[in-house]
This record gives structure tokens, sequence and C-alpha cells, in this order.
């Protein structure tokens, strides 16, 4: 599963951002930085940084979505799932992803909304 690997992909990353930096806040925000240098599009993360209550994550030209087509799929899985690795590392809990908007379903960005399991 793509969301699976994207999940310990994020939980990793976490973990060596923490190990610098034991700030959620930080950690989300080194995340915006890390998808925009992949080239996963312009990532935006909102929300409660401190206490992680919500969470949403903003994608603008999302690379796995903008590629005009249109479906019942969406493609942002991935992002999802290292979305909520991260998440969950910062907060040491378990975050469950869900896809509010996306660009494949003919929103004009991809909105995903992670909320605590
Ligand atoms: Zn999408």
């Amino acid at each position: 599963m793509l969301s699976e690997m994207g999940r310990s992909y994020g939980r990793m990353i976490a973990k060596e951002v923490m190990s610098m930096a034991p700030d959620p806040e930080i950690v989300l925000k080194v995340l915006e930085g890390l998808a925009s240098a992949a080239g996963w599009g312009q990532v935006d993360v909102r929300g409660d940084l401190r206490k992680g209550e919500v969470i949403e994550v903003f994608i603008r030209n999302c690379a796995f979505c903008s590629d005009g087509e249109q479906s019942q799929e969406s493609r942002c899985h991935f992002i999802a799932g290292v979305t909520a690795g991260v998440a969950g590392e910062a907060f040491n809990a378990e975050f469950k992803a869900s896809e509010h908007e996306c660009m494949r379903k003919g929103g004009s960005r991809c909105v995903i909304a992670l909320e605590r399991e």
C-alpha cells in the first residue's frame, strides 16, 4: 500500500527532525519544506500545531493529482500517508488521513485532514 509506505517514511523523517528539534510545530514546518523540495507540490500545514488535535494539509499543484485527469480515485495517498506518519511521530499518536478535496476529483487543490485515531 502506497499510504503505508508513506506512513513509515513520514515517521522516519519526523524521528530524525525530532532528535534535533523536539517540537511538533517545527517538525510539521520541516515537512512543508521537504514536500516542496521533493517536488510533491506546495504544501501548507494548518491547524493547531501545538496540540495536534485538528490538522489540515493543503497541497497546491499536487504532483500526484494535477495531471489534468479527472477520476474518482485520488492519487495523493502517498502524501496523505507521509503526513499521517509525521504527525503520528510528532504527537506520539496514531492519525487517520482522509482526503477532503482532491484535484483529480475536480478540486482546485488537494486537502488532507488528519484526525487522531
Ligand atoms: Zn489528490
